[in-house]
């Protein structure tokens, strides 16, 4: 099954996000468990993990189809240590909250060298870090999003992601997430069946299928190659509606959340409903 949702507001206490996904009829989400925009946060209450999990059984979600996202402050491959650890150290925070409220997935963007190292040593202490995090949490799965490759971010080519899971030791907590509108700015075209045919098999060639874990689902203000991070609504930017259809007509793409970062949250649930009728027309 695809779980298709946004990546919703968690105001107010997690909980909440399982709400305002229900208000979407969607059947996935991500969220921020903590405000993405510092470093510290309070812990979640155990009213909080309680609610969360009771609405995640009266709403049937299911674990598979929660994204949650880290904070936009951490740097895994940050060039200097005393950075790179207070990195580390929010980011396994992070993982043991999604632990804490029985999610499976903590997505991230890879890292920026801040042209201070090279892209190799940058990805060497990304792997690192993962490898760190990995043995200090118990079943979280980290998922690296594809990014647009803005300024010095790692993870603007397929060959980043595989780079890291190479060195990653254990296979199984680790995975990624394809931003359609980072590859998209990075160079990867999907707007026609014959590009997107030729990503995603470059995509499954060097990275794998099995390692897809999840799916951003937005179009792109900024132009194709540009390595310019714009989100825009679907079928309204650079990439147009098509990419979407093959996306959700794509039977190697399933049990995954596919999660809306779109730019106009009102028009999320016309979105998710539009990929529904795409997803149909597969199986008509
Ligand atoms: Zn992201
Ligand atoms: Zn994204």
């Amino acid at each position: 099954m695809r779980f298709i949702g946004a990546h919703v507001s968690a105001a107010g206490g997690v909980e909440n996000a399982i709400l305002n996904a229900v208000k979407l009829n969607a059947n996935g989400f991500a969220l921020f468990t903590k405000n993405q925009r510092q470093w510290s946060a309070k812990p979640l209450s155990d009213k909080n993990i309680k609610t969360f999990k009771e609405y995640m059984q009266k709403y049937n979600f299911s674990n598979d189809a929660i994204l949650p996202h880290d904070s936009y402050l951490i740097n895994l491959g940050h060039p200097e240590i005393e950075k790179r650890e207070k990195s580390l150290n929010a980011f396994i925070d992070e993982a043991k909250r999604v632990q804490a409220l029985g999610l499976k997935y903590l997505n991230f963007h890879p890292g920026s060298h801040l042209r201070k190292i090279s892209e190799e040593e940058c990805l060497e202490i990304i792997a690192n870090n993962i490898n760190k995090a990995i043995l200090e949490t118990k079943s979280c799965i980290f998922v690296i999003e594809t990014t647009a490759g803005q300024g010095s971010n790692l993870g603007y080519k397929f060959e980043h992601l595989k780079f890291i899971i190479d060195r990653v030791k254990d296979k199984e907590r680790i995975g990624v997430c394809i931003d359609t509108a980072h590859i998209f700015a990075a160079g990867y075209d999907i707007r026609t069946k014959e590009a997107y045919e030729n990503t995603m098999k470059e995509f499954d060639e060097i990275v794998g299928f099995e390692y897809l874990k999840g799916m951003h689902l937005n179009d792109s203000k900024a132009k194709f190659g540009s390595r310019v991070d714009r989100h825009h609504s679907l079928g309204k930017g650079e990439i147009g509606i098509e990419a979407f259809k093959f996306i959700m007509q794509d039977e190697r793409i399933d049990n995954i959340p596919l999660i809306l970062e779109t730019i106009e949250p009102n028009l999320w649930k016309e979105e998710i409903e539009l990929l529904r009728s795409f997803e149909k027309e597969r199986d008509v």
